[in-house]
């Protein structure tokens, strides 16, 4: 429990709270009980900026942020980026725009929408996503532009997508099913926790004298973009990660360890009604 009262001093001076959603914010759409009336008032009430963070681009960002909302997130309360977001970002650098998108017909519009060139007519790159349209034909597609020479991007390196029934392909499966079958590497991907995702984020939220923090379940993607972003993180156990989870011990620690996202609020905002949190890597 040592640190508790070291992390609610801290957590207290943010001016940007990046989230993670499955696992951190909700779990299987169903949102965690208080924690989006909370963000709802200390979005109003502080300032804050929330900006939930996700690698899922089975549809446009503003899909998704209707789906948040359709969960009782306030429309004015948070913002949403995901890899789709950096790469309609102008300053998104070094890359084609004349790609062949493994993607749902959404996210195709949103390439086209954003200055991508997504014929099928000898394209530079194959940008894999997370296509739950996939079929053999725009596989067989992929495949024979990567034969060609295209280049291979990828909007994120997650292998498996969590869902009420189990787990299911992500866009690190067919990524790795792409490189496998044409010996292609992949070239770069926009997630969390690359470099793109941690350049756009700091351009666009982090000025000089923000304090900022990422709370998320997973170490290798929510914690490793805090690392790469140079902000504290709050691994919180209400998805993946335990508290004896062998990566809190070895690598790159979170900042602080938390139940969960609203146990973290509290001990910032309300810290009369807070829990402890669980450890605190502050002063390590
Ligand atoms: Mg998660």
């Amino acid at each position: 429990m040592s640190g508790s009262r070291g992390s609610d001093t801290r957590a207290k001076a943010y001016d940007v709270i990046f989230f993670d959603l499955d696992g951190t914010l909700h779990l299987s759409g169903e949102p965690f009980p208080g924690l989006v009336d909370f963000i709802n008032e200390t979005a109003g009430v502080h300032g804050t900026t929330f900006v939930a963070v996700t690698n899922n681009t089975s549809m446009p960002p503003a899909q998704y942020q209707k789906k948040l909302i359709k969960m009782g997130l306030l429309p004015d309360a948070f913002q949403l980026c995901s890899p789709l977001s950096v790469l309609a970002a102008a300053s998104v650098e070094d890359i084609s725009r004349n790609i062949f998108a493994l993607a749902t017909q959404d996210v195709t519009a949103f390439l086209t929408e954003h200055g991508y060139e997504t014929s099928n007519k000898r394209p530079n790159a194959v940008l894999a996503t997370f296509d739950v349209e996939v079929d053999y034909t725009k596989l067989t597609a992929a495949c024979n532009h990567l034969t060609a020479g295209a280049k291979l991007y990828s909007t994120h390196v997650d292998i498996r997508c969590p869902t009420a029934s189990g787990f299911i392909p992500d866009c690190g499966a067919l990524t790795h099913l792409l490189e496998s079958v044409t010996s292609t590497k992949m070239d770069k991907d926009f997630g969390k926790p690359s470099d793109q995702m941690a350049t756009y984020l700091r351009q666009k939220y982090l000025g000089a004298d923000k304090r900022a923090v990422i709370v998320g379940d997973r170490l290798y993607t929510d914690i490793a973009l805090g690392h790469a972003m140079g902000i504290d993180s709050v691994l919180v156990l209400s998805g993946e990660a335990r508290s004896d989870d062998p990566g809190l011990e070895a690598g790159r620690r979170p900042t602080f360890v938390h139940e969960s996202f609203l146990t973290f609020l509290k001990a910032a905002y309300a810290p009369n009604e807070s829990a402890p949190s669980v450890r605190s890597y502050a002063a390590v």
